[in-house]
């Protein structure tokens, strides 16, 4: 048995292909003075194609996984127009006649050194899309094909990994991957999100991984415990195979779930919404029985296209959504751009990246022409059902009073030329900076709602960063610094009369949602995907057993302590397993 992180819940049972790294082949080559100008072009063909291949999958992941999987190549495609790239090689082949492949890869050396040394962690772990980017033009230099085994998969597999690139997965024929595991990554690198988007079991972190693994090697892969079983024999296999069928009996048996309330047993209702990136996401939504959209991640509309949208733009995804939903309320996140929303670009200075920096709400009351076009699009589509609007990144009262200030502005021009708005459009704020769920008192009284965002939260309370995968062992939801703002953010947003939601990630843990609910937030908001497992979860207490809970794990000292409680708990209910 070998030992990982699962990352993506689900039991595969199949054969393993070892995927092992690419390595392209570069001979130093020198070239003739009269022969610079066509090397030149090649390294623009090249450049053309590589963006040609990389857009039509950008909009193919766009479509079939969401935004957060397509930043990526959004970034990619940028990264093929960074100056130092282009200008480098072409100066290496004009000046030292290199012949364009060697010229590039020398290129990319010293580029790859430059960030690998850069004190901005963000920065240097994008090596390795400079590195995906480099090898996306390498391939089209050299006239190799794009590894098509991946593609081309004519059985089901199991994908035994260093680690895998966005384009790799991109890549793969995924109806016939049913599982992955590699040896380097934690929850939050791109082999997880992507697995967990796509439904596929996965682990990650596994030591040694391709030193004891081969191609056709027979594996079981447990996604819940980060267990890999290799040539497992006549019980364990058994046992696994019954796994198996459980776990997907389960699954349909939590499908059926999606026309019942998520009532309490004692008829308390919570609200379970979704989080979503993209209009085509209603569907799954939908289908997972949400009761509303709690996040409507807007980042997409800028990040699909890379330039600033239009107030039509904005107009005709608001009004799609809200005409989709009605007459279920929809919030709408304004641009939350900037920190781990955006892959590093040449074009955008490193502060934008930070996650402390000029991002969200901060950047937006800079920007304010941007900003007031995309809020004009919300209120022009707040006629079409039940929207609201909802401000990121809030930490001081008087950027909330700002950002508000920008609303009225925006339906005084509507007003002005005659256009119909929703008058009564509620106007809130996501909790996800600590100063902000400590003067939430104050923010309370001039604010219609409160979200809270325990992805930022936790990264800005317990000083991680996000996207630094060396101290993701301390991000820790149930750290009781983050459960008592929490806490008293629902408190006093209720003592206030407004309503509380959560759409951090925590919220679709099931052991997390009862204390959640036991805690008196008004809705839980997450992954579409997460919702029937919550609902089943919160139709099997009572509120006062909720509430009960809460009480006893609030007062725990350490997040270990509150984690054994919730888990012994859920275990009690369900003595078979939630999976
Ligand atoms: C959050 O920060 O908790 C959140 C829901 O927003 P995002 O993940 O988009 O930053
Ligand atoms: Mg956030």
């Amino acid at each position: 048995m070998l030992k990982g992180i699962g990352v993506s819940p689900g039991i595969a049972i199949g054969s393993a292909l070892v995927w092992a790294p690419e390595s392209l082949l570069v001979l130093r080559r020198k070239i003739e003075p009269d022969d610079v100008e066509k090397q030149i072009e090649r390294l623009h063909v090249a450049i053309g194609k590589a963006r040609q291949e990389l857009s039509a999958v950008r909009d193919r992941m766009i479509h079939e996984m969401g935004l957060r999987q397509a930043y990526i190549f959004e970034a990619h495609i940028m990264m093929l127009d960074d100056k130092l790239l282009v200008e480098q090689t072409e100066t290496r082949i004009r000046e030292d006649l290199d012949e364009t492949a060697w010229a590039l890869h020398q290129t990319l050396e010293v580029l790859w050194k430059k960030l690998d040394e850069s004190d901005n962690e963000y920065i240097r772990q994008r090596t390795a899309d400079i590195s995906d980017v480099g090898k996306q033009i390498m391939r089209k230099l050299l006239g190799s094909q794009h590894r098509q085994d991946l593609s081309n998969l004519d059985r089901e597999v199991i994908i035994v990994a260093h680690d895998l690139s966005p384009s790799d997965t991109a890549m793969m024929k995924r109806e016939m991957v049913i599982g992955f595991a590699t040896e380097i990554g934690g929850k939050t690198s791109h082999t997880a999100i992507m697995s967990r988007a796509l439904e596929i079991p996965a682990i990650v972190g596994v030591e040694n991984l391709l030193g004891q693994i081969q191609t056709g090697d027979g594996l079981i892969l447990d996604g819940m415990s980060g267990k890999l079983f290799l040539e497992p024999g006549g019980q364990l296999f058994q046992e696994y195979l019954d796994r198996a069928q459980r776990y997907h009996y389960f699954e349909r048996q939590l499908k059926q779930l999606k026309d019942l309330p998520p009532e309490t047993t004692d008829g308390y209702r919570v609200e379970l919404a979704a989080n979503v990136e993209l209009i085509d996401e209603i569907e799954t939504l939908v289908q997972n029985g949400a009761t509303s959209i709690g996040l409507y991640r807007t980042e997409f509309l800028y990040l699909s296209k890379n330039a600033t949208p239009t107030e039509e733009e904005h107009y005709l995804a608001y009004r799609s959504v809200a005409e989709k939903l009605a007459p279920a309320p929809a919030i709408i996140r304004t641009f939350d751009l900037g920190g781990d929303k955006f892959i590093s670009s040449p074009k955008l200075d490193n502060t934008f990246h930070s996650s402390l920096g000029l991002r969200a709400i901060r950047f937006c009351l800079r920007e304010l022409e941007m900003f007031r076009s995309q809020l004009r699009g919300i209120l022009r589509a707040s006629v079409h059902g039940n929207l609201k609007i909802m401000f990121p990144m809030i930490s001081t009262l008087c950027e909330l009073r700002q950002a508000k200030e920008q609303v009225h502005v925006a339906m005084d021009e509507l007003r002005s030329q005659g256009i119909a708005f929703d008058e009564q459009i509620e106007v809130g704020l996501m909790i996800e900076v600590p100063s902000a769920a400590i003067i939430a008192d104050s923010l309370a009284k001039e604010a219609d709602f409160f979200s809270v965002g325990t992805n930022d939260l936790i990264q800005y309370a317990l000083a991680i960063d996000r996207v630094n995968e060396d101290v993701a062992y301390l991000y820790e939801p149930l750290h009781p610094a983050v459960l008592r703002m929490a806490k008293y953010v629902v408190d006093v947003g209720h003592g206030e009369g407004i309503w509380v939601g959560i759409c951090g990630e925590m919220a679709a843990d099931p052991a997390v949602a009862i204390l959640l609910l036991g805690m008196g937030f008004d809705e839980l908001s997450m992954n579409p995907v997460a919702i029937p497992r919550i609902k089943k979860v919160v139709r099997a207490f009572s509120y006062a057993e909720a509430v009960d809970l809460a009480e006893i794990v609030l007062e725990m000292p350490t997040a270990e302590e509150a984690g054994a409680i919730l888990r012994e708990k859920i275990a009690e209910k369900f003595p078979e397993g939630l999976y």
